[in-house]
């Protein structure tokens, strides 16, 4: 059945940091992605786990801490002109990887309004395909 999204769709992360922060959130990621990221910050796998997430039921987020701008993900920081910068970026999980194109966002067009009214880089700048949008959604573990 031919999506809503079909013709594709333009995204380009303006480095807001709206999606690293605000009301509480979780931050899922894989044993691998826990090992990609403990060996990034140079700490083995029960060190990354002990200082920088919590277990929700069977599962692990990532901490977040309270700032100005609400609850920022633990490893978020911002420079000087305030732009978010992340510090696992090159191993950051597939949930921070494949945003906008979370099945939720992409089930209808309000959806996908939706996250652009605190996403400034939906629908501007570089454009993704729907072959390009189904690989990108379908690695979504959520
Ligand atoms: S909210 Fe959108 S534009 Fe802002 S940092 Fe996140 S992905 Fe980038």
């Amino acid at each position: 059945m031919p999506q809503w999204y079909e013709e594709g769709l333009s995204f380009s992360c303006t480095q807001c940091g709206n999606c690293c922060t605000g009301p509480a959130g979780y931050v899922w990621f894989s044993d691998d992605e826990a090992d990609a990221i403990a060996k990034h910050l140079g700490i083995d796998r029960s060190t990354f786990l002990r200082r920088y997430t919590h277990r929700i039921d069977n599962r692990r987020s990532l901490n977040e801490h309270q700032t100005e701008h609400g609850l920022d993900c633990v490893f978020l920081s911002r420079t000087e002109d305030g732009k978010a910068q992340c510090g696992i970026y090159p191993v950051r999980p597939t949930q921070c990887r494949t945003w906008p194109f979370w099945p939720e966002n992409l089930k209808k067009p309000e959806n996908w309004r939706r996250a652009a009214n605190t996403c400034p880089g939906i629908d501007h700048g570089r454009f993704y395909p729907i072959e390009e949008i189904r690989i990108i959604r379908d690695s979504n573990p959520a």
